[in-house]
């Protein structure tokens, strides 16, 4: 195979590396994109639980905002399709000796068919390959390879920690480009802060599942749709996973604050009881009839960079939610969008 001949070969298929590699292939450049996992969908993740047959519960990615013409577009695509749904724009903040409150805010578009259904939509056209790479190069010669394989052009959309573990010779520009965050965040008690990814906190998700939804009357207008909670050591944020999905199934799914997961990151089922037993402090609900773990080990950025994406050492890529914004669902996709169009401009 000649270099000529290569594909632009997309490492990651989280929704910044489906948008990139979707904007390649509807420009004619020929594109692959590989993840590890068995599905595409990186952090939007979700699983089918309990007794519900082919429904996937979201365990990653809550939701989406939008303020960007761009991911506008694509979500009134989405809505359309049937893919994306207006899901919510109040919450309740739950704190502690204080009654619940509704804060109003943004539209939050969920799912019908959960989030990964999304990066699925984007993927979709695009030639997909299910392994882990192991190895990015740059010969002297300036080719660039994947795992040995000559590459037009490369881009890592994943988290920082995990694009550093596939440098290999040759690519001193993304090496510089994905140096670690100076110091991790402090925490306001003064120890240090729980990053155990070196800038990147984790989540563990607690998905759990009762006979019936009995958590409504927490709300002052008698209906749940998600909580903030602060101050809690354990919990950060609670979803009504069959709200969110407009099916009305009565499912919750938790996320912990980043310092609960650190301490049971080696043994997520773990976490669990702690999160149980403050859903039930707060909701007032009884022992659920199943439950489900998931870690996420890099769950979200502490820090992120001004710029959309890093392009180098011939054509390198990084993208992903940790450039460009607040790290969220929309700032991956812009990352993945104008990387994507960049390496366009490049190749045609
Ligand atoms: C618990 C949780 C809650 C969140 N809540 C929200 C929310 O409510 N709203 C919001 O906007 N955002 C939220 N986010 C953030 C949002 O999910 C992310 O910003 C977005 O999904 C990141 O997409 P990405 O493409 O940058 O990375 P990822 O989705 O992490 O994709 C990276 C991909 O790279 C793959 N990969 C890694 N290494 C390799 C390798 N060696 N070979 C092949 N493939 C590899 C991984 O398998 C993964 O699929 C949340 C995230 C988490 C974890």
């Amino acid at each position: 195979m000649s270099t000529s001949a290569a594909p632009v070969v997309v490492v990651g298929a989280g929704i910044s590396g489906a948008t990139c590699a979707r904007t390649l292939h509807d420009a004619g450049v020929a594109v692959r994109l590989v993840d590890r996992g068995r599905r595409v969908g990186g952090r939007l993740g979700a699983r089918r639980l309990g007794p519900y047959g082919d429904r996937r519960t979201d365990l990653g990615g809550s939701y989406l905002t939008v303020d960007h013409p761009d991911l506008q577009a694509q979500v009134d695509d989405w809505e359309r399709r049937g893919l994306a749904r207006r899901w919510t724009d109040t919450f309740l903040a739950l704190s502690p000796d204080a009654p619940a409150e509704s804060k109003a805010g943004p539209v939050r578009w969920a799912s019908p068919v959960a989030l990964r259904s999304l990066v699925e939509d984007l993927a979709d056209p695009v030639p997909t390959d299910g392994h882990a790479v192991a190895d990015v190069t740059r010969g002297r010669d300036g080719r660039l390879a994947v795992d040995g394989q000559p590459a037009a052009g490369v881009v890592l959309a994943m988290p920082d920690p995990q694009a550093r573990r596939l440098l290999g010779d040759g690519l001193p520009e993304a090496a510089a480009a994905l140096a670690p965050a100076a110091a991790p965040r402090p925490r306001g008690d003064g120890r240090e802060g729980h990053v155990v990814h070196d800038g990147w906190e984790p989540i563990i998700a607690v998905a759990a599942w009762w006979p019936e939804r009995t958590w409504d009357a927490v709300s002052p207008h008698g209906h749940f749709e998600g909580a903030f909670v602060n101050d809690d050591p354990v919990l950060s944020w609670v979803a009504d996973d069959g709200r969110r999905h407009g099916d009305d199934v009565p499912l919750l799914v938790a996320h912990s604050t980043p310092d609960h997961a650190a301490e049971h990151l080696v043994d997520p089922p773990s976490a669990a009881p702690a999160m149980l037993a403050a859903l039930a402090d707060r909701l007032g609900v009884g022992d659920p009839v199943g439950h489900h773990v998931h870690r996420w080990s890099v769950a979200r950025p502490s820090h992120t960079r001004e710029a959309a994406y890093h392009l180098g050492d011939g054509l390198v890529g990084v993208c992903g939610d940790a450039w460009g914004g607040a790290p969220k669902v929309q700032t991956a996709y812009l990352s993945g969008l104008e990387l994507g169009r960049r390496l366009v401009a490049e190749l045609t």
